[in-house]
């Protein structure tokens, strides 16, 4: 049997980028010669690590390649010595018209939590145990890329705008994800102030319609802050804009602990882009001390997208393996850790685990 072939375009980034990406790839390296899969890997630039070398946080070469893959498997951006660039520099313009370029308008962040880590959450064991939960945040329009927009000597002002298309879109990807999952969807707004959220709320019904079995819940993205904190387990997909989502993604990763524990896919146009939710960490780069498991959890999302779903389930187990035998990287270092392996160590033995 002949294997099967997979371009994968790489944007390792800045900071620990380029490390937590190394490891992904021994990861799915290992994987694929166990499950008759053969990836060939194309290395283009984004972020600081552009500006460098172009100029130009985004290069056009950057995009053409990555439309030019089956998928691609990013790192992260930025770093401090980019933050005083003017704002067309900055890496992080380079991620928005990316995600924009390949309308990737869904960014799927799921949160579960690992029986293992239980501890490492900063809540009460018994209100994190068996959380499982998936936010679905719409990523390429809202109050981040709304017109007009303009800060002035006197005033500041942005648009948060949303058309029935972008909420349609969005709405359907979190029911469809619903139907693979516990068939409920909690749309978050801010619909008692915004007319923006009164609107999104009617497309909201309008799609559930055609999603019989799924339940729907309305909240505001106030108390849906406070229920991720209070009752997380109540959750299961949670659909909202691109500002909303932002911030609840990031209180729901802080749930099931570590910040270097979680992935995200953004999908939607041709071509999904699976990264961790985290960012490039300069704090910490370059000492081997990164966790790479948001990452390689990232590489299983795109592998289950790409429909090989024994790979990806592979990389899953691995994973839940070596947590399970108690190897811990430094962020985790003081749970449950029998013992404190650096960054290349986790890969590998991650790589081994889900090839046994
Ligand atoms: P961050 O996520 O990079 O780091 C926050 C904290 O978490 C740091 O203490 C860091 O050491 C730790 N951390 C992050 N990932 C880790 C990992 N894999 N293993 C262990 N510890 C980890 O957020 P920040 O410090 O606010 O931002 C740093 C830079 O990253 C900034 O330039 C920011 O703009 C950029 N950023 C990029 C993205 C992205 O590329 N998608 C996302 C967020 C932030």
């Amino acid at each position: 049997m002949s294997n099967k072939q997979y371009k994968i375009a790489l944007i390792k980034g800045d900071g620990i980028g380029p490390e937590i990406v190394d490891e992904a790839i021994k990861v799915l390296d290992a994987i694929a010669s166990v499950e008759n899969l053969e990836f060939e890997y194309d290395d283009y630039l984004m972020g600081g690590c552009a500006v460098d070398v172009f100029d130009n946080p985004l290069p056009a070469d950057t995009i053409s390649g990555a439309l030019n893959s089956d998928a691609i498997l990013f790192g992260a951006i930025g770093g401090p010595q980019y933050d005083s660039l003017p704002k067309e520099k900055r890496p992080e313009t380079g991620l928005l018209k990316m995600r924009k370029a390949l309308n990737v308008f869904a960014n799927i962040r799921p949160a579960v939590i690992f029986d293992e880590l239980t501890t490492a959450s900063p809540l009460k064991e018994e209100v994190v145990k068996g959380v499982n939960l998936v936010v679905v945040r719409e990523l390429t329009g809202g109050i981040y890329f709304g017109e007009p927009r303009e800060k002035n000597e006197s005033q500041a002002f942005n648009t948060m705008i949303y058309t029935r298309e972008e909420i349609e879109r969005i709405a359907k990807v979190a029911f469809e994800q619903a139907m693979k999952r516990d068939k409920k969807v909690t749309s978050v707004d801010k619909a008692n102030v915004l007319e923006v959220s009164q609107f999104w709320r009617e497309i909201v019904e309008e799609v559930s319609k055609n999603y019989p079995e799924v339940k729907l819940e309305h909240m505001y993205v106030d108390n849906a802050a406070m229920q991720l904190i209070r009752n997380p387990k109540q959750f299961d997909v949670i659909l909202t804009g691109n500002i909303f989502g932002d911030i609840l993604s990031d209180a729901a990763s802080m749930v099931v602990g570590s910040i270097g524990l979680l992935p995200s896919a953004s999908v939607g146009g041709k071509v999904g882009v699976y990264e961790p939710i985290h960012g490039s960490a300069p704090d910490i780069a370059g000492q081997g001390i990164a966790n790479p498991i948001a990452t390689i959890m990232s590489a299983s999302m795109m592998l289950r997208d790409l429909g090989e779903l024994s790979a990806a389930n592979r990389i899953e187990y691995g994973i839940r393996a070596v947590l399970k035998d108690g190897y811990r990287t430094k962020d985790l270092s003081s749970f449950d850790a029998k013992e404190v392996v650096s960054t290349s160590e986790m890969g590998s033995l991650i790589a081994e685990y889900a090839t046994k």
